[in-house]
């Protein structure tokens, strides 16, 4: 379910104009607007998931959304190979939480690859 005051939502919804690197039945790969390396990819999960603190809570977990990240990974692999970040290797990182550094609330993998650009991760 879309959260109207989401970025990533709108962007998804087509609402905020975002070029896709690849898209699936469950996922996007967009550039990330302020990129930290020579290539800095978002791999974003439709339906809006705020973070992995949902995911993996202390309690009630929900395995439905355990699996998604299972296959969020398998999809940023297939992308990483696509755009020549693979075989070469990559960086993948996902933030959590204000502490954790993360600025949007909306579950997304973070895929870095090439000369990066700052103390990222
Ligand atoms: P995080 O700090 O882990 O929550 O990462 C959020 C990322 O989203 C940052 O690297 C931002 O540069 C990126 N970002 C925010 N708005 C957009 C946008 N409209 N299009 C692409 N990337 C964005
Ligand atoms: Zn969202």
């Amino acid at each position: 379910m879309s959260q109207s005051d989401c970025v990533f939502c709108k962007i998804i919804d087509g609402k905020i104009p975002s070029p896709r690197v690849a898209e699936d039945s469950d996922f996007i790969c967009i550039r990330d607007i302020q990129p930290q390396a020579e290539k800095h990819l978002l791999v974003i999960p439709k339906n809006h998931v705020a973070s992995l603190k949902e995911v993996f809570p202390e309690q009630n977990a929900r395995t439905e959304d355990q699996e998604m990240i299972s296959r969020l990974f398998s999809f940023a692999g297939r992308v990483a190979w696509k755009e020549g970040l693979l075989p070469g290797g990559y960086r993948s990182v996902i933030n959590t939480g204000h502490e954790g550094g993360q600025t949007v609330f909306h579950l997304h993998l973070h895929l870095l690859g090439g000369k990066l650009r700052s103390t990222f991760g």
